[in-house]
């Protein structure tokens, strides 16, 4: 596949660090072996294995994504040998094996299945080939710390002749963007840098001296590249200079955006110098607009951007304690992720709008959107955030129909509390501190120099204190309200200071049966029922299948339900016909009013509004 855009290619070829020589390396080969049954074939020698017999194991989930996924059950075929003798593996659990001691070298070799369209695992066809080291790489025990090397080998067929590799990892025996050998200074690193290979767009920029790579993998026409790297360009060099503003040393020497343009796709995983993501093709900006002004997909997409950026230094170096090391076999709780994915979601929009990006005046109507999404689920009156955090494993990665009714989201109600911290310091403090202090503290006390040496994450009592300390504050009742407990941020108050306007427009009482409706063929079905709800008060269920309403047929067109909902008023009660498996019952339901608040928020222009503005640095 071709792609005809104003692509600017340079190959800056940097000298990697080579491993220290005395260290026994550890050796990966990867292969993709054949495209269409989606296999990369992985060949793993280890010089110098445990002489107690190698214990090797792949990570049941990936830093970023908080859920058990078990990659090693991607693993098709698994084998060992030592002296070109075959060697008997026992498995040990369902990620790890155990290999007895050998004299000399071990090599395993196995393949894994690669067909899982995310930013979170591996997969491969003719088009590309995508994978995160902790789909494919197997760790040895006790040899973590080594330098590993991993050769990245072009697949045979004829389709990946023109193919090119995008990676973080600092090359060895390979040119930029080449098949070849690529060396991390330990696993950590490895598995932290995901590659991406196939007939891809690419263009560079520097940020602040240092070189960004923009991949793009999929087939976008008339793509816009010259306009992406100078959006991207002007939200890194904001970022950069925000933790860093005297040096505006950026905390990688190189970074890599690695995109998958799809049909329908939003998505990104944090990297320590790159970051995958997956966005849908009509989001990226195309050389045929007729106008300069950004879509609202393309906003979204540079909001993904800047979210994945924040996040070099917002939980790839500034960590939860529990994170560093990672233990990859096992969950890792932390009640801090509304820190760390919330407040990553507070600056993501936020750097948009310092970057010029967006207008201030957007960027208020984009909070009012995360406000009402907040205001809308019952959950936010059951979980605190810092709940939500600590189950993300079983409850925020594993949502069922009652979700809305059970949890908070610790981004979007973790956002919120951002704000609201920043509204309380820069109000108290009367302009001259704010929650971008915070930011820089945790950044030069535990994040400028976790690699390589550091590596000493945050507790959550450290967190507390250190918002105490640098906003010269007691927020222990901030913290107890709405971080551990579940009241809601009270941004009306709290953003009146500043000249913005909090109102809630909800719409005048449109009747509604208060649950959300999801498509099933062409039939309506109950996806969600929102509790206190009018679905709910009638004995309406999740997965029941909407037949008729007073006899009259209802279709999976969503403007259907609500068209024949608007003949009626709210109080009225209608007479619902609905499957539930495929037994048909009958409910009487009493509709309600639209309980979707829809929050607005404006500048009052008759007063200029700093909030978005960074307090000096000092
Ligand atoms: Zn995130």
């Amino acid at each position: 596949m071709k792609n005809k855009t104003s692509i600017k290619e340079k190959t800056p070829v940097r000298k990697a660090k080579a491993p220290r020589a005395a260290a026994p390396a550890v050796a990966y080969a990867i292969v993709p072996k054949d495209l269409s049954a989606h296999l990369f074939q992985v060949t793993l020698t280890v010089q110098e294995p445990s002489p107690e017999g190698q214990l090797l194991a792949l990570p049941a989930w990936i830093p970023g994504s908080y859920m058990i996924r078990e990659f090693a059950r991607n693993i098709v075929q698994i084998r060992a040998e030592a002296d070109g003798q075959p060697v008997a593996l026992a498995k040990l659990d369902k990620h790890s094996w155990q290999a007895p001691p050998v004299e000399g070298a071990l090599t395993v070799q196995y393949d894994v299945y690669a067909w899982d369209l995310s930013v979170r695992a591996a997969h491969l066809d003719q088009t590309h080939g995508f994978f995160n080291g902790t789909s494919v790489f197997l760790r040895v025990a006790g040899q973590e710390h080594v330098p590993h090397v991993v050769d990245i080998v072009r697949p045979a067929e004829d389709a990946a002749r023109t193919w090119r590799v995008a990676t973080a990892l600092p090359e060895l025996k390979a040119r930029r963007y080449g098949f070849g050998t690529y060396v991390a200074a330990d696993y950590d690193e490895l598995i932290d840098s995901p590659v991406e290979m196939g007939d891809f767009a690419l263009a560079t920029f520097t940020a602040h001296g240092v070189p960004h790579d923009v991949v793009i993998t999929g087939r976008v026409p008339n793509l816009d590249m010259a306009r992406l790297c100078a959006d991207l360009k002007a939200i890194c060099e904001t970022q950069i200079a925000f933790f860093e503003p005297r040096t505006r040393k950026a905390p990688m020497d190189r970074y890599v955006f690695m995109t998958l343009a799809v049909g329908d796709g939003y998505g990104g995983l944090e990297h320590r110098a790159s970051t995958a993501l997956i966005c849908a093709r009509a989001d990226l900006p195309t050389t045929a607009a007729l106008g300069r002004e950004r879509s609202e997909g393309y906003i979204k997409f540079l909001g993904l951007c800047s979210h994945e950026y924040f996040h070099t230094w917002n939980v790839k170096r500034i960590k939860p304690a529990v994170f560093a090391p990672y233990d990859l076999q096992v969950e890792n709780y932390t009640p801090l992720l509304w820190l760390f994915e919330g407040f990553t979601s507070y600056y993501d929009d936020l750097f948009l709008v310092r970057s010029g990006m967006i207008s201030e005046a957007t960027y208020f109507k984009m909070l009012g959107k995360t406000v009402g999404s907040v205001l809308r689920s019952a959950g936010r009156t059951k979980q605190s955030v810092a709940e939500s955090s600590f189950d993300a494993w079983s409850k925020y990665y594993r949502q069922d129909e009652n979700a809305p009714n059970a949890i908070v989201s610790y981004y979007a109600k973790g956002s919120l509390v951002g704000l609201g911290l920043d509204l309380t310091i820069r109000q108290k403090s009367g302009g001259k501190r704010s929650l971008d202090d915070i930011m820089l503290a945790l950044w030069q006390r535990y994040g400028r120099d976790f690699y390589p040496d550091g590596r000493r994450g945050v507790t959550p009592a450290e967190v507390e204190a250190l918002f105490d300390e640098i906003s010269g504050m007691r927020l222990k009742s901030y913290f107890e309200k709405y971080i551990r407990g579940t009241e809601d941020v009270p941004l009306a108050k709290l953003l009146a200071p500043f000249g913005v306007k909090y109102t809630d427009e909800r719409k005048p009482a449109k009747p509604s049966l208060d649950a959300n409706i999801g498509r099933e063929g062409a039939d309506a079905k109950l996806s969600a029922v929102h509790e206190g709800g009018a679905a709910h008060r009638a004995g309406l269920s999740a997965g029941d299948l909407l037949v008729a309403i007073d006899g009259l047929r209802v279709t999976g067109n969503p403007s259907n339900l609500e068209s024949l909902l608007s003949r009626y008023r709210v109080g009225d009660t209608v007479q619902v016909h609905a499957f539930r498996r495929d037994e048909l019952m009958t409910f009487a339901v009493q509709l309600q009013g639209d309980r979707v608040p829809g929050i607005g928020l404006a500048i009052d222009t008759a007063r200029k509004s700093a909030v978005s503005r960074p307090t000096s640095p000092r």
